[in-house]
């Protein structure tokens, strides 16, 4: 097979062991002798899976015993909308940071009265929003730690005077979080912990139950709660590899020790941007993701867009080409994304510049 590096923004490189143990499990799961996409979910290997799963993700991100975890369908877009039904009542805050930040508000407006109470769409989202206040009769606030398309993020965990809502979709399991701050966490599998087809939420139980609505059954999150995530049939395949997804990362240490590497990893290529004539970074310096890293050509390079692109290409890098609504490139350097792949991308664009000087 063809040896690539690859940066693709989602869904991206997964741990080689959770993939070996996929191909296994394929053929004979847990001896079985069926394979794991023609395994009831009602059995107890089955059960085994999800509570191993569960008991994980407790584990990696010290989540506090009065919180649910749930596995569910429908992506974080499908979020997007569970969150308003299950959390607005009368008005709720949305920190406008990109374009799946919107795509959340647009859905609370959808429901009752939602609004940004900040924006960085002044500047194409290039930072993130410093100056403003969090009125305190919200139903909630919603961020988006990472802005996947852009290249910023929240890497801490802020204090909130309402009930604090998060899409972690690309920055889960990147750095330890204080899973206490937040009233909810969610986000797709498909960046850091999965594959596509698994959404994870975290909720506080307490923050349930409290809107007057009609809340269609599978956009209750109490469906969810109740039904331990297999009110109906949950997404047996994405799971078991989120399952193997989270006992690698646990092997090589856990949360912290994965934090340490993606620190590492993300100053090794903004540093090679920062160094390098040819190109230069589009996030403000304050607000860089360590997930995705946006770059342009410098002025006076632009020319050479393409050329670099098919340069990287041929040395085995695969999924740089930003986004269409930035340009330019973006690196998704996500947990699974080894050290090695990051050196070779900066090695390529070293190399670049010493033809182009
Ligand atoms: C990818 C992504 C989404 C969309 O996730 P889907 O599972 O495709 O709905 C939402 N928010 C963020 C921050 C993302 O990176």
């Amino acid at each position: 097979m063809k040896k690539v590096h690859n940066f693709t923004a989602g869904p991206c490189v997964l741990p080689q062991e959770a993939i070996d143990k996929t191909i296994e499990a394929l053929k004979d799961f847990k001896g079985t002798g069926v394979p794991v996409i023609s395994i009831s979910h009602r059995t107890k290997e089955w059960e085994s899976v999800m509570d191993e799963c569960r008991s994980l993700w407790r584990e990696l991100l010290n989540i506090p015993e009065d919180y649910e975890i749930l596995f569910l369908h429908g992506g974080a877009s499908m979020g997007f909308l569970y969150v308003a039904m299950n959390f607005l009542e009368k008005k709720a805050g949305y920190l406008e940071t990109g374009v799946w930040a919107k795509k959340a508000l647009k859905e609370a407006k959808g429901l009752g009265e939602a609004y940004a109470v900040a924006s960085s769409a002044d500047k194409t989202f290039c930072y993130i929003p410093k100056d403003y206040e969090i009125p305190s009769d919200l139903d909630y606030f919603h961020i988006t730690t990472n802005n996947t398309i852009y290249g910023t993020e929240i890497r801490y965990d802020m204090d909130c005077p309402v009930p604090l809502i998060a899409d972690m979709s690309s920055d889960i399991m990147s750095r330890p979080v204080d899973v206490s701050k937040y009233a909810m966490i969610y986000g797709g599998a498909q960046k850091n912990v999965g594959p596509a087809g698994v959404t994870f939420a975290i909720v506080r139980r307490d923050i349930l139950g409290k809107v007057s609505r009609y809340i269609p059954t599978m956009l209750d999150l109490r469906t969810h709660v109740e039904g331990k995530s297999m009110f109906n049939t949950p997404p047996v395949f994405a799971i078991f590899v989120m399952n193997e997804t989270l006992k690698w990362l646990k092997s090589i240490g856990g949360v912290e020790a994965i934090h340490k590497i993606n620190v590492q990893k993300a100053e090794l290529l903004y540093g090679e941007i920062d160094r390098n004539p040819l190109f230069v970074g589009t996030a403000a310096k304050e607000d860089r993701s360590i997930m995705n890293v946006c770059f342009v050509m410098a002025p006076g390079y632009e020319h050479l867009q393409d050329e670099f692109m098919a340069f990287a290409k041929e040395r085995g890098m695969t999924g740089i080409k930003g986004h269409r609504s930035v340009g330019g490139f973006r690196a998704s350097i996500y947990n699974a994304c080894p050290l090695e792949s990051v050196q070779a991308l900066v090695d390529c664009m070293k190399e670049f510049e010493q033809l182009k000087k």
